[in-house]
């Protein structure tokens, strides 16, 4: 029986909620599977861990995550520290001390999931957007100079490698010639950035060579917005840099029904250090207690996790009862217009995995 080390760091907010839920979605599937086991360890970090030690994750955090299969995480962010603060001392440290360079994050409406877009429901749209995770307008680079005074200058700089814009291009060519309509879209700004955004795209030219068979279009990334809303069914997979990724998953989050739903991978590819998934929403403060949290995108994220840890078969049945809660319509949580506590949702879910056993 294969057994995996999953770190969980529930962080913040709403993310202790739904972690603590997936954990135990994802003990009920290697029960029911029977073919796996998973040894999850805790990392009590994020806020509270920084009101007691003066930083969001020890010093050698990244050490003591080093042995791990995988990581599970939360969410970072409290309104008590400068998000600037929670972002950069824990899940950018993770993300970029372990060069976790491509971010992937699948986006399609579930069934019984309604889209706010007028007549697009489950199976309209499929999408798997690439976002460049370790360097760009992201890269921490830049400074602030006279501060407080009139002249006041802050600055942040965008660092595109040709490594890093190479790498996660043929990570994204690579994604999408695994996928049926072996379709890529390549978003850039190169009409207004004129140094990293042109160089992006001079690697682009040389790289999709080596993918005759795929196709490609090209969007600037102001138009990719409108087109995300006006013709979905035209998109497949997607490659953008940090920032504009950042934003476009955004909105496809909830374009899908909901930004509660939608998971998210860190990956490292070559596997030398652990990769990290996580729910593509915040700590979200104002229901944070309350117990109506989503589990639903903390369970998808487990479903990737599954699926890099190499259990395809679990990874699709925990997908499959996911969907066939959605479906039913029943137990639904508040952001999807039902009334269903996140106990409720974790409760059906299991149900559901364990009625596939039947
Ligand atoms: P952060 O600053 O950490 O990104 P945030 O509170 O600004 O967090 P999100 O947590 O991403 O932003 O979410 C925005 C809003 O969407 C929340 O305030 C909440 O009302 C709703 N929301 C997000 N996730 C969920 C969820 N899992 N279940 C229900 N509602 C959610």
């Amino acid at each position: 029986m294969s057994s995996y080390k999953i770190a969980a760091i529930p962080g913040d907010g709403i993310g202790t909620e739904v972690i603590e839920a997936g954990i135990e979605v994802l003990g009920a599937l290697a029960e029911a599977d029977g073919g796996f086991k998973l040894e999850v360890e805790h990392f009590p970090w994020g806020a509270d861990y920084y009101f007691e030690h003066g930083e969001m994750m020890p010093a050698d955090g990244r050490d003591q995550l080093m042995g791990f299969d995988a990581i599970y995480f939360g969410s970072a962010g409290d309104p008590r520290i400068p998000d600037h603060i929670t972002l950069w001392q824990l899940r950018l440290n993770i993300c970029q001390g372990f060069d976790q360079y491509a971010n992937v994050r699948p986006t399609r409406v579930l069934p019984g999931v309604k889209s706010p877009l007028e007549g697009v429901g489950p199976g309209d749209f499929d999408w798997v957007i690439v976002r460049e995770n370790s360097e760009g307008e992201y890269a921490g680079v830049g400074g602030r100079a006279h501060q407080g005074m009139p002249e006041e200058v802050g600055m942040d700089v965008s660092v595109f490698t040709r490594t890093g814009v190479e790498r996660i291009q043929r990570f994204a060519l690579d994604l999408a010639r695994s996928r049926p309509r072996k379709l890529l879209t390549f978003v850039t700004k190169s009409n207004a950035q004129r140094h990293g955004m042109v160089m992006w795209d001079a690697v682009f030219e040389e790289v999709r060579k080596d993918y005759p068979d795929i196709t490609i279009d090209k969007m600037l990334v102001d138009a990719m917005t409108t087109r995300m809303v006006l013709n979905p069914a035209s998109i497949d997979t997607v490659v953008a840099t940090n920032l504009h990724a950042d934003i476009l998953s955004d909105l496809a989050a909830a374009l899908s029904g909901s930004m509660g739903i939608a998971p998210t991978a860190n990956l490292r590819p070559e596997r030398d250090y652990p990769s990290m998934f996580e729910p593509i929403h915040g700590s979200a403060f104002d229901i944070m207690g309350k117990g109506i949290a989503n589990p639903i995108g903390s369970f998808w994220t487990a479903s990737m996790m599954l699926e890099h840890l190499g259990e395809p078969k679990a990874a699709a049945r925990l997908m499959a009862a996911i969907e066939r809660v959605t479906a039913a319509g029943e137990v639904m949580a508040r952001d999807l217009g039902g009334t269903a506590t996140t106990v409720e949702v974790t409760a059906a879910v299991i149900d559901a995995i364990r009625g596939a056993n039947a």
